[in-house]
């Protein structure tokens, strides 16, 4: 088995197209699948757990986390700092696992543009409709009605950014979507530059065929 170098995998949608949803998934289909819990200032919703969905900091907190240069990317959306901590990322690709993030389009620039961009695969979801966006954000009932009128203002912006990703999702029908993600990250994986062994299984082929003549 060659060992190989683990993905930086992005996933940006508006507010209530299924990041979260998908995320769950992907990580219950592969345990080396680890999600990047990001902090943020914004207050925990009731099912949210402090150091699983997020770690919920203070503005000052937050503000020092940037100033040490302790976040792989950092922004402020809905009027609320987001970030991912930048050392248990790059503990878990050293050890081959892959990490998720639900992150924001200004998130996924930064990343892409980062030490660890070559490493990063992108996929953007849509909503099948706006109408059914705002449905899912009602349904998911863990935002008051001026914070989903909010969301739903802000996601154009967020899906003006779509052109910048690898891959682009309608999330109709999940299990669909699900399949789709899975078929991605299973291809992408096998990306030369994320398999550093074959260049010695090549030198390998190389002494053998010289071996041969
Ligand atoms: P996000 O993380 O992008 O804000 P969520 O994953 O929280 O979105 O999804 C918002 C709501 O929509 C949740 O109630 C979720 O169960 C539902 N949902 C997600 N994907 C689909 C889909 N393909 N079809 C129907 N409902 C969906
Ligand atoms: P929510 O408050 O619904 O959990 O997230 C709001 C938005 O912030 C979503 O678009 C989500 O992807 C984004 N977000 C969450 N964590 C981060 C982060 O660490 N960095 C960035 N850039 N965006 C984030």
């Amino acid at each position: 088995m060659l060992s190989r170098r683990g993905l930086l995998i992005i996933l940006s949608s508006p507010s209530g197209a299924g990041k979260s949803t998908l995320a769950r998934r992907l990580r219950a289909w592969d345990p080396n699948i680890v999600f990047s819990v990001s902090a943020t200032t914004r207050a925990a919703r009731p099912n949210e757990v402090d150091g699983a969905d997020y770690h919920f900091v203070t503005e000052d907190a937050f503000k020092t986390l940037v100033a040490d240069g302790d976040m792989l990317e950092h922004a402020h959306v809905f009027g609320n700092f987001y970030g991912s901590p930048r050392k248990p990322v790059q503990q878990a690709i050293d050890a081959g696992q892959d990490v998720l993030f639900d992150i924001d389009w200004q998130g996924a620039q930064q990343i892409q543009n980062s030490v660890l961009g070559q490493h990063t695969l992108s996929i953007f979801l849509l909503p099948p409709s706006i109408i059914e966006l705002r449905n899912r954000l009602e349904k998911r009932g863990q935002d008051s009605a001026d914070t989903i009128a909010r969301r739903m203002q802000k996601s154009w912006d967020e899906i003006s950014h779509w052109g910048g990703y690898d891959h682009v999702l309608v999330n109709d029908d999940l299990d669909a979507t699900e399949a789709q993600l899975k078929t991605i990250i299973e291809a992408t994986r096998l990306r030369r530059l994320q398999q550093p062994s074959l260049n010695d299984h090549v030198r390998t082929l190389q002494t053998q065929f010289q071996e041969l003549s």
